[in-house]
């Protein structure tokens, strides 16, 4: 066991944090973390065992009493101060996250910001945890509900937004007094890791937050059988959240799953054809169309589709490629080798199916190394094209055409998933017949950008279940005890 290092850079070794403190795995290896935008190693993190999740579990039960006993008000003063740590500390965390996840020093620093904010609301939220008094319809009783943490969290989170997506978890679970186990993605422990530190020096009791990383399987299948965890919140592909909600019936295990999304991007012939397409091309590409709320697929309507494509390709082409910590970088590296290969393969299905490649569509050349994509805008699509049924998680911007209402809602309720939409209109009319008619939990109107932390972020059909942020967020970290009380005559 060891200290933890104070410095926020990279380039040092970091380990798991297990009931307060800071330790090896316990198969004693190693895992580097690389970043996309060299391909080099920036640094190296313990990669535990299942062994260690169980520890890490055992931990956060016997952390709970007295964590659960504190009032929401002490709890709060903790969690805030985390939040002031984070904001003091933005600038060296975010460098962290662009290096390990590729995406441009200020969008690395708005997600820091994000999670400050995130700590800092729940922080506050969790003392609105309120019960009910419950009108008696039978003499003498009296009806009361207590609202309950649910207990252990087992918190899995992804990589593309890997502080603010896991802080989505820990603030309302601890705000209201559960304790928690929290495993990020592989590629991208570090910047959790400051956040923890953060916790740490914020006061967070042992074995209130454990950190653990290690085979993703092994994780979740702990998180899965342990019948101490009594909830798994899980942000992550919709493959892998189906696997998780088989596995979580064995122990009627409570559930939010943050999934997979594909966008409609909605622009109707009122909207301004150039400001629209502008703003589509920036929402698109923003870290690379690896964002579960990324628009995805683009119907602009027939009347204005000539001019909105024009000025896309304009604005694709000019973007600023490059290493996320160079000033001016407006779109880092692709996340993963991987990730860029299916790029390419999504790219020659639609072109192989008779789509019209306008830009981009190959990887960056002018990189000798790293994951740099071309932006990529592609036209003439047939409904078969992967890019248009698969989450494609990748910078292409597919754009087809529609004529009316039905049709738009018709297309964009195509699909599996019901994540996010955007929808462009002056209209009122059109506004909510569309607001009514899209199968999706965010819907933003003339809005590129519409999560923030004071409302519900979540998905219908199959891109989860669930809402986080916002005062719902707290919902899912905790039961409604009713307590029925037969008073004396
Ligand atoms: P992923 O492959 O599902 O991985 C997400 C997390 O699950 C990672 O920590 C991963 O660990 C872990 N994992 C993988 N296999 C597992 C298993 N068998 N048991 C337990 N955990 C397992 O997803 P991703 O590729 O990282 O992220 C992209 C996906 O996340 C996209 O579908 C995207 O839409 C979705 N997403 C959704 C939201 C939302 O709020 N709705 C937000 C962001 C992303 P390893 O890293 O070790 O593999």
């Amino acid at each position: 066991m060891s200290a933890a290092p104070a410095a926020l850079s990279t380039g040092t070794y970091r380990q798991l944090y297990i009931n307060g403190q800071w330790v090896d795995s316990s198969s004693g290896k190693r895992n580097p973390v690389n970043n996309p935008a060299t391909e080099e190693p920036i640094s190296e993190v313990a990669f535990g065992t299942r062994e260690d999740c169980k520890k890490a579990i055992e931990a956060a039960k016997n952390a709970m009493p007295g964590w659960a006993k504190l009032t929401a008000w002490d709890r709060a003063k903790i969690l805030k101060k985390a939040a002031e740590l984070i904001r003091e500390r933005a600038d060296g965390i975010a460098r962290t996250l662009t290096m390990e996840q590729g995406k441009p020093l200020p969008e690395a620093k708005g997600e820091i910001l994000q999670t400050a904010d995130t700590f800092e609301w729940f922080a506050e939220e969790g003392k609105r945890a309120y019960g009910d008094i419950i009108p008696n319809s039978v003499p003498g009783k009296r009806h009361l509900t207590f609202r309950h943490p649910v207990g252990v969290v087992g918190a899995i989170g992804p990589w593309n937004f890997p502080v603010a997506l896991l802080s989505r978890k820990m603030a309302p679970a601890l705000a209201v007094g559960c304790t928690i186990v929290c495993k990020p993605a592989t590629q991208t422990p570090l910047s959790l890791i400051n956040i923890f530190d953060c916790l740490i020096e914020a006061g967070l009791p042992a074995g209130v937050a454990n950190f653990v990383i290690g085979p993703a399987k092994d994780i979740g299948d702990e998180f899965i059988e342990n019948p101490i965890v009594r909830k798994i919140s899980f942000t992550g592909s919709t493959e892998v959240g189906k696997m998780l909600m088989r596995g979580a019936a064995g122990h009627v295990k409570r559930l939010s799953l943050e999934l997979g999304g594909h966008a409609p991007f909605i622009v109707f012939p009122d909207a301004d054809p150039e400001a629209v397409a502008k703003a589509a091309v920036m929402g698109k590409f923003r870290n690379n169309g690896q964002v579960c709320i990324s628009p995805s697929r683009f119907f602009v309507h027939k009347d204005i589709s000539k001019k909105f494509i024009e000025v896309a390709v304009a604005a694709a082409k000019n973007l600023k490629l490059g290493n996320g910590l160079d000033a001016g970088t407006e779109i880092g590296p692709m996340f993963e080798k991987k990730a860029m290969e299916n790029t390419i393969k999504l790219v020659e299905d639609a072109s192989g199916k008779g789509a019209t490649l306008l830009t981009g569509g190959k990887r960056c050349d002018r990189f000798a190394k790293g994951y740099f994509f071309e932006p990529t805008i592609l036209t003439g699509l047939t409904d078969d094209a992967r890019v248009l049924t698969d989450e494609p998680f990748a910078p292409v911007m597919p754009i087809m055409e529609f004529s009316t209402i039905d049709e738009a809602i018709a297309k964009a309720n195509n699909t599996a998933y019901g994540l996010a939409a955007y929808v462009f209109t002056n209209d009122l009319t059109t506004t909510f017949k569309m607001a009514e008619g899209i199968e999706a939990g965010m819907i933003g109107v003339n809005d590129p950008v519409p999560a923030t932390v004071q409302a519900p972020f979540g998905g219908m059909k199959e891109s989860g279940m669930g809402r986080e942020l916002s005062r719902e967020g707290l919902d899912g970290y905790l039961e409604t005890k009713h307590i029925s009380i037969r008073l004396k005559d």
